[in-house]
């Protein structure tokens, strides 16, 4: 089989095709990573060169197999890997400058949080540091520069940390700033921790949703293996090491984590912590349940309502705009078969 190169920083590139000088390696990387998808087209390179590297090597191994866009702006591209499973990859745009591209980290997901569509699918593989590094790459050839990343798709990033660190590692060296970047866990502390030794730097999100350890048990199953005692001393810990700002989100189901007790408890989660909590409403997937009971989304008042209580127990807060409604490309929506 072929060797991917997408994935590859300049002096991986240069060990894998040595003898080539270099220079070549550098040339052939920012060839890659400004979107070119065959070796024919860099015209830099003397053409036997090409056709040799043609033979041994693919630029990328990932194909489209299918794109939509919502009338906002966002648009999900559906991608086919080695092997044929597919995933999806989101770029969000703000109508100005910023644009963002959620990636996915995994095909389906093992953590089974009863409230995304991912989590339904259950868990098919880890994605390979190029394969995250090619959403990046395929939504780039749609939408141009790109200025944020969320690993917020599909997958728990923390369950596939090495090879994220390989592709944000490839993301630094195109000069993305880690400041614009941001990763969302549903809680494995022990990433938490080893993120908070090792790096890279990077803004860390918390996908918190109950704090009351019954309630996030029955939601999130990860709470059963990380407890939330454990997690927040993993998030003290990292704060400790990282001096930064931590999110905690949390998505409001409509009548299931939205009272007084639910608040109380997430602000003494937080109590402690340098965290700012973005409450995200649920966005709809059809069939889902929680305790045989169909989940639906929160009213408007609702959210205003627990928003409230949240302030009143002094906690800063923001909302989360919800895009991509309209072609299922929302958070917690994503589920490529
Ligand atoms: N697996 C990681 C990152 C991907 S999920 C995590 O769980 O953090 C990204 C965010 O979408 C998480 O905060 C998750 O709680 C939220 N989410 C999942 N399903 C959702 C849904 N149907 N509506 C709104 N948000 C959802
Ligand atoms: Fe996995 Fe995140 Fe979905 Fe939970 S919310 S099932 S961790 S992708």
């Amino acid at each position: 089989m072929k060797t991917v190169l997408s994935g590859l920083k300049p002096a991986e590139l240069e060990k894998i095709l040595n003898p080539l000088p270099a220079y070549r390696a550098k040339q052939i990387f920012a060839w890659i990573q400004g979107g070119t998808k065959n070796f024919e087209e860099m015209s830099n390179l003397p053409l036997p060169l090409r056709r040799e590297l043609g033979e041994k090597f693919l630029v990328r191994g990932s194909v489209l197999a299918d794109c939509l866009e919502d009338s906002d702006g966002t648009m999900k591209l559906q991608l086919e890997l080695t092997g044929g499973v597919k995933i999806e990859t989101v770029l969000l745009s703000d109508g100005n400058e910023r644009k963002t591209a959620c990636l996915s980290t995994q095909a389906g997901c093992p953590a089974g949080c009863v409230f995304c569509k991912t989590g339904a699918l259950g868990f098919r593989r880890n994605l390979s540091a190029a394969e995250i590094v090619e959403q990046f790459l395929f939504l780039q050839d749609y939408c141009g520069a790109i200025s944020n990343l969320v690993i917020m798709g599909m997958g728990e990033p923390l369950y596939n940390l090495e090879e994220l660190r390989r592709a944000l590692a490839l993301f630094k060296e195109r000069g993305i700033s880690p400041r614009r970047i941001t990763v969302s866990t549903s809680g494995v502390a022990e990433g938490i921790r080893d993120l908070a030794d090792k790096g890279p730097p990077l803004r860390l999100a918390l996908s918190l949703t109950a704090a009351l350890t019954e309630k996030r048990k029955a939601l999130m199953p990860i709470t059963k293996t990380n407890p939330l005692p454990l997690l927040r001393e993993a998030l003290l810990y990292y704060q400790e090491k990282r001096r930064q700002r931590i999110t905690l989100e949390a998505v409001l189901l409509g009548g299931i984590n939205t009272g007084e007790a639910d608040a109380e408890a997430l602000a003494s989660f937080a109590r402690g912590l340098d965290a700012v909590v973005n409450l995200i409403p649920w966005n709809p997937v059809e069939g889902l349940k929680f305790q045989g009971r169909p989940l639906r989304e929160p009213g408007a008042a609702e959210c205003r309502a627990f928003a409230d209580m949240l302030e009143r127990k002094g906690l800063s807060i923001t909302r989360r705009y919800r895009k991509g409604l309209g072609i299922c490309g929302a958070c917690g929506q994503l589920g490529a078969v």
